[in-house]
């Protein structure tokens, strides 16, 4: 008998430490949702739970078994669907509205707040809703006073907006004429936005009295909810007033150092960019100037070779001068020491030249002069030098030429001296010398050489063709 009573003891000791183990485990990690974009009041940053539900719940935790696990969502209307679902037990911070009794069981009050009405500061104040007639008011959908307006002032056109940040630009922007919403989070987002025409003008006759919201599965939960706020203190309720005024529950991407990089990246560009613009320029004012130094070179090597030219050529005839004469003489010499060629000089003197000055002018004079250089050239080979050697004395120098050649080059002079007739000065005749260059001569000897036959062709009569002892006379 006192066994089976033993018995039925223990067994009823397990069957409520089981019950108690069990209620225990149910109320740890209990799920639960909040606005994620509703700070101050709460927010979802990096998948954490933050502002002022935060911190009641950890009171609340504090002050009862309950332990709670957050489950992270992306808006309101997703939050209100896991509740209604399950997926969460509770959410943390509303107001209680006939429609949401529908879905959820809610708790005491422990947050109160007041809605107010913001407007463009061009906009009068007006104290409350009631003193709204036909102006609009943007409103959050869904939210408790969304539903509060259309029921208690069906006459306001209210506009539906997706969060708070959209009523308050819509408002500043002046195309909703009022918004009303909670008093906190809207200060925030002026704040944080920099809204700089919106004040408020009125405070609306709904006041925000936050509480939790269980789903109807979760009802047990309300007895250790409400005992918990009702042992939240002033003290604890300053704490989270000190809190919520230091915290900054709005986290903006920092764009700083983004921007720092950009205007340092730009600035370098900018740099690099002017520098190349500049070296472009400049290689482009330096490529003209290569151009333009170039063709000056041109210009100057052209001129160069000008000067060079007309240093060897006689002003008046433009046949070769004298001393290019006597260095071409010099060259020959050198050829024929090395290779034994053979070349002739042809002495030219006009004859009776002054005569001819004298009654016809020295302007005939040089025109003579002129024309019978233009016969000497046509005369010549290419090989050969024709050159004034002064007055009216002229030397061809003809290369690879023996004394044969040079006699019938001299005749075919002589013959087309006779064709250059002019009414002026109808003949004009020349004594020539030739001299063959021999070996071992200087120059000065064959020179000599050649102006002795010269002199000779004159002594026999002017108008001929010496070698010094063989004459050619060219009748007339
Ligand atoms: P000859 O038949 O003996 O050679 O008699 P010539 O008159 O030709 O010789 P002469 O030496 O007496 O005179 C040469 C003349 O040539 C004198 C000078 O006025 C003339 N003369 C020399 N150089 C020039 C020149 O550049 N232009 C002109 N028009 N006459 C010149
Ligand atoms: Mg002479
Ligand atoms: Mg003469």
């Amino acid at each position: 008998m006192f066994k089976n009573i033993l018995c039925l003891l223990v067994v009823t000791l397990i069957f409520w430490g089981s019950i108690a183990w069990a209620q225990k485990a149910e109320l740890t990690k209990i799920k639960y949702c909040v606005d994620p974009k509703w700070a101050p009041y709460e927010a979802i940053h990096n998948k954490k739970h933050e502002g002022i539900s935060k911190e009641y719940l950890d009171i609340i935790s504090q002050k009862s078994p309950l332990t709670f696990q957050l489950v992270p969502t992306t808006d309101w209307h997703q939050t209100l669907e896991f509740v209604k679902t399950n997926k969460c037990h509770f959410i943390s911070m509303l107001n209680q509205s006939p429609e949401r009794d529908h879905f959820l069981t809610f708790s005491d009050v422990y947050f109160h707040a007041p809605n107010a009405l913001y407007a463009h500061y061009d906009q009068p104040m007006i104290g409350n809703l009631s003193s709204i007639t036909t102006q609009s008011i943007a409103v959050v959908l869904d939210y408790r006073l969304y539903h509060y307006l259309k029921k208690n002032f069906p006459h306001i056109n209210v506009i539906a907006v997706n969060n708070e940040l959209e009523g308050l630009e819509k408002v500043e922007a002046k195309e909703i004429d009022y918004y009303v919403g909670s008093y906190y989070s809207a200060n925030k987002i002026i704040q944080d936005a920099s809204f700089s025409k919106l004040r408020i003008v009125g405070i609306a006759e709904l006041e925000d009295k936050l509480r939790i919201g269980v789903n109807k599965h979760s009802e047990f939960l309300l007895p250790h909810l409400n005992q918990a706020i009702s042992k939240i203190s002033e003290q604890d309720h300053q704490t989270v007033f000190d809190y919520f005024k230091t915290t900054n529950f709005v986290h903006k991407t920092d764009y700083t150092l983004v921007l720092g990089l950009a205007c340092f990246f730009s600035a370098i560009f900018i740099i690099l960019y002017v520098g190349y613009s500049r070296s472009v320029r400049f290689s482009r004012a330096l490529a003209s100037k290569n151009k333009k130094l170039k063709a000056l070179h041109a210009q100057l090597d052209a001129k160069n070779k000008q000067l060079a030219e007309l240093a060897i050529r006689d002003p008046l005839t433009m046949l070769y001068n004298r001393s290019h004469l006597a260095e071409m003489i010099n060259q020959q010499i050198k050829l024929k020491d090395r290779y034994n060629k053979r070349s002739c000089l042809i002495m030219i003197d006009i004859d009776d030249f002054k005569q001819i000055n004298d009654t016809l002018g020295h302007k005939v004079g040089d025109d003579i002069l002129k024309n019978l250089s233009n016969v000497l050239i046509k005369c010549a080979r290419n090989s050969d030098i024709v050159a004034r050697w002064g007055g009216e004395e002229f030397v061809l120098l003809c290369p690879e030429t023996d004394i044969d050649k040079a006699i019938l080059l001299a005749k075919r002079f002589q013959q087309a001296l006779q064709e250059m007739k002019s009414e002026a000065c109808p003949n004009v005749t020349c004594s020539i010398g030739i001299s063959e260059l021999h070996t071992k001569d200087s120059a000065d000897e064959w020179f000599i050489s050649a102006d002795n036959a010269m002199y000779q062709a004159k002594a026999q009569g002017k108008n001929s063709i010496s070698t010094l002892g063989n004459t050619n006379k060219v009748s007339t």
